[in-house]
């Protein structure tokens, strides 16, 4: 009884994300050496955690208190970068855990940034925007000397948006006058020093670094994207951008969804008409012409590529068994457990991790940052540009030192994870991490350890 088992498997699965992300931490530190253990346990633990508390006086005029969290894992590379969520689950394990994914993500595409992250506990779909306004400064004057341009620089992330940072920026503007005060935030509005590309940055890094993947012809029949079926999990910034991205490369975009449910034709979308008709009806679901399918459903479609782009842990111990895809494209962060990560392997389904697939969003915002520096602003063409370029070097980085490993150069005895037989070739999320946390350590020994 297949589902049962895989029913069975997933309920044994611990989802708590420090765990998650001590077993991704571990299985990558199990394949570098030379450095002092000591150095790892610096690494796996947060710098510096703040949680505040305020208050906001909502429409109706009742009062409701907040939590919010900024966490920065690691300096050692420059200033803490990362997102703020806004979400009824946003969690203090979940906010460290993704601010330890930011370090490792900048570090690979060699960003001069730390690991920052942080988020509020609301639920910003059943919010008014001027709540959302209240919220956001209250949070960002608590937060007051723990963000600034040089020590912690957050961006957009799950339910925050352009607006938001503008909001950060005012703020924070406000309470430090007389500061070039820009690059305290980026994700912002163009008229605001945002950079041309930000907002479609993370969607279509995705599609890049897919592109420089698939020329490595290790999925023989698949070396290009034109002529992929891809089923993209999720309809926001980085789920459309990653359809318009796909669809202009010639691939068949055969399902998407939202927080409502899925869509499929298997004669394809057309991502524009999907936006229009999501702008106009609030959701994805009820487009004409498609099938209503559920999140769950879509997932286990049929398709060559898989792009996981809204929440974390979609794809499981329960259901990793079921994928058809042939490549995993991670838009969002954690969206694979370490469980599915094994079961996906021993499948022979590739995965390109977070921290290589979405590292576009990052990007970018560095470009942001630096143009926010010296208050100027780059073209569209540049930005491209730069960015195809690095995420093209962090796959070939991955690529490579994946490569070493499969001709039998580095491989240790096996890295067991907890439960699990003894994993010889290190699957990419598994190199990715590598490759961040040997560059983090590197710099860390070449700074000196003070005093
Ligand atoms: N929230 C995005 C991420 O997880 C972007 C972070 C940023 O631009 O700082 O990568």
């Amino acid at each position: 009884m297949p589902g049962k088992t895989a029913a069975s498997a997933a309920a044994r699965e611990n989802l708590d994300p420090i765990h998650i992300s001590e077993q991704q931490f571990d299985r990558a530190v199990g394949y570098i050496k030379g450095f002092k253990k000591g150095l790892f346990e610096f690494l796996r633990k947060p710098k510096r955690i703040t949680i505040v508390h305020f208050p906001i006086e909502l429409d109706d005029e009742s009062v409701q208190s907040f939590k919010g969290i900024r966490v920065v894992h690691n300096r050692v590379f420059g200033p803490g970068k990362g997102g703020i969520r806004y979400h009824p689950d946003v969690s203090l394990e979940e906010v460290i855990s993704l601010a330890k994914l930011m370090t490792w993500k900048c570090a690979l595409v060699d960003i001069p940034f730390g690991g920052a992250k942080g988020g509020v506990v609301c639920d910003p779909k059943n919010s008014s925007e001027r709540e959302l306004r209240r919220i956001t400064r209250r949070f960002t004057a608590e937060l007051f000397d723990v963000i600034g341009p040089h020590t912690d620089i957050p961006a957009p992330d799950l339910y925050t948006s352009e607006q938001t940072m503008a909001w950060i920026f005012d703020t924070y503007d406000v309470l430090h006058a007389g500061y070039n005060n820009r690059p305290v935030v980026t994700g912002k509005p163009l008229e605001m020093g945002g950079s041309p590309g930000r907002s479609e940055a993370t969607g279509n890094g995705c599609v890049y670094a897919t592109r420089r993947f698939l020329s490595k012809a290790l999925i023989p029949d698949q070396q290009e994207i034109a002529g992929a079926r891809v089923v993209i999990q999720g309809f926001g910034d980085v789920g459309s951008a990653a359809a318009r991205g796909f669809f202009r490369a010639g691939a068949k975009i055969i399902a998407v969804s939202d927080s409502s449910g899925g869509i499929c034709n298997t004669e394809g979308l057309d991502p524009e008409a999907v936006a229009a008709f999501k702008a106009e009806h609030g959701s994805v679901v009820g487009m004409p012409d498609t099938l209503t399918i559920t999140n769950e459903e879509l997932l286990e479609h049929e398709c060559d590529i898989l792009v996981p782009a809204a929440l974390g842990n979609q794809i499981h111990a329960g259901n990793a068994r079921n994928i058809k895809a042939r490549l995993i494209v991670e838009g969002a962060n954690n969206p694979t457990t370490p469980l599915a990560d094994t079961i996906l392997a021993e499948k022979g389904v590739y995965i390109l991790p977070d921290i290589l697939a979405n590292a576009g969003g990052v990007t970018v915002s560095y470009y942001e940052w630096v143009q926010n520096q010296a208050n100027e602003q780059w073209g569209l063409e540049q930005v491209t540009a730069r960015l195809e370029a690095r995420m093209h070097a962090a796959v070939d980085a991955v690529f490579n030192r994946w490569q070493s490993f499969a001709v039998g150069a580095e491989v240790p005895a096996g890295v067991a994870v907890e439960g699990e037989a003894a994993q010889p070739l290190p699957d990419f999320r598994t190199v990715a991490l590598l490759i961040a946390i040997e560059r983090v350590a590197r710099a860390t020994l070449i700074r000196g350890i003070w005093p």
